[in-house]
């Protein structure tokens, strides 16, 4: 990261004090919004293949439960730690309040590179960590679901683990896979939400017309399901990566090819025909619309002033900067932001749990109506907000959220 830009925590209370500022709220009660209700650590002590024995860190924030039972992802990652578990718990319940959801926000993580393991330990690793946090959880309590490092199979062992301690629990978490009482839809929802989003954006901007050039940083969950609702919608997807490198094309790379060449194990450097780009090179290529759909802190003091595209999407948990956001908003470049485009995740994540809770089975076609209309009525409210106002979609997205949230917390009585 550039010096000048925040850490990830300190950037996301950044946002909030501004919103909590606009709203007017009183100082005191901005301390009741930002701190977390609890915070569990624990350490996980594994026996590996090789017979030694390796102690993991693990944790789970829970940030706010005032408009309902904690809900975020769990992180497998090397960068995981408390203070980073803590900025991404806070995220997830600000993305439910302006996606007017009935959830609060947490996040949850282990600090290893899943891909380091082999899956006798990640299993290990999977149900020691859910005996750790299990006491926290529960179905109108604490709802994990997959993140970065994390995917369906990791949910169906979480959930192994608490049906073992609690009974058959399938709405413990979301995410899970479909035969096991997973939402059809999950798996596409994030990215999708974040294409729908990008597209009223950019209609309401004129960017791109009929067919917007489309650049996809990031080939996991939410960046490859992007990518196909952008092909699907009649969009121009010109460059797309993973860690290993980019591809950029012009015309529009062919998503289906590399979905299927990924599909039976392929790497994207073994994709023929498309211009070899690096991560660096792909972020600042010419295009109409940019979605970082990896990581955190992509877009930097850096590389902001050199960003070509006329909007960007953040697909990611804050891939922007609060130093790169500044410079984006100085330079025209509407940044829709992360708590509204990357939500489509949490709102299939709650269709999903109604599902477990009622044991009723949504169709596919039923789950994308839902979803989409959720999306398009957070999108308006978060524009109109910015017109009305003056401000950013990011200023507009927090202080709707805070706004949901200062209401729930003054309703229900706490401080009185
Ligand atoms: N990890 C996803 C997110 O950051 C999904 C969370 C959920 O579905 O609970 O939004």
């Amino acid at each position: 990261m550039a010096s000048g830009d925040m850490q990830m925590l300190e950037g996301t209370i950044a946002w909030v004090n501004a919103a909590v500022a606009q709203l007017g709220i009183r100082d005191d009660m901005r301390d009741v919004i930002v701190e977390p209700w609890r915070e569990l650590t624990v350490s996980i002590p594994v026996q590996m293949d090789n017979g030694t024995v390796r102690v993991f860190h693990g944790y789970r924030s829970q940030h706010n439960a005032a408009r309902g039972p904690f809900k975020g992802g769990i992180r497998f990652h090397l960068a995981v730690d408390q203070s980073h578990t803590r900025a991404l718990g806070m995220l997830m319940t600000f993305k439910s309040a302006l996606v007017n959801i009935p959830f609060g926000g947490a996040k949850g993580g282990i600090q290893v590179d899943p891909r380091a393991l082999s899956e006798r330990e990640l299993i290990e690793l999977t149900r020691r960590y859910t005996r750790g946090i299990n006491h926290v959880l529960g179905v109108s309590r604490d709802i994990p679901a997959p993140d970065l490092g994390t995917n369906s199979q990791t949910m169906a062992w979480i959930m192994d683990e608490y049906s073992a301690l609690h009974g058959y629990t399938p709405g413990i978490v979301t995410g899970k896979p479909v035969e096991l009482g997973g939402s059809e839809g999950r798996s596409e929802s994030p990215g999708r939400g974040a294409a729908i989003v990008s597209r009223l954006a950019a209609l309401d901007r004129g960017i791109g017309g009929e067919s917007p050039s489309i650049i996809v940083q990031g080939y996991g969950q939410v960046g490859s399901s992007a990518a196909r609702k952008f092909v699907e919608d009649g969009a121009r997807v010109v460059a797309v990566s993973d860690v290993s490198g980019g591809l950029y094309n012009p015309k529009g790379v062919d998503i289906a090819a590399l979905d299927k060449l990924l599909a039976e194990g392929g790497k994207f450097s073994d994709f023929k025909g498309e211009e070899k780009v690096s991560n660096d090179e792909l972020l600042c290529l010419e295009a109409d619309v940019l979605v970082p759909a990896a990581i955190e802190d992509v877009l930097t003091s850096d590389n902001a002033p050199n960003i070509k595209v006329k909007m960007v999407v953040e697909g990611a948990n804050q891939p922007t900067t609060t130093a790169a956001d500044a410079i984006l908003t100085e330079r025209g470049i509407p940044v829709v932001p992360d708590i509204l485009a990357n939500a489509g995740g949490v709102v299939v994540s709650y269709f999903e749990w109604a599902q477990n809770i009622q044991q009723f089975k949504w169709k596919l076609d039923r789950v994308y109506a839902e979803l989409t209309s959720i999306m398009e009525t957070a999108y308006r409210a978060t524009q109109e907000y910015a017109m009305a106002n003056s401000v950013t979609l990011r200023s507009a997205a927090y202080t709707l959220a805070i706004q949901r949230l200062h209401r729930a917390i003054e309703l229900r009585g706490f401080l009185k």
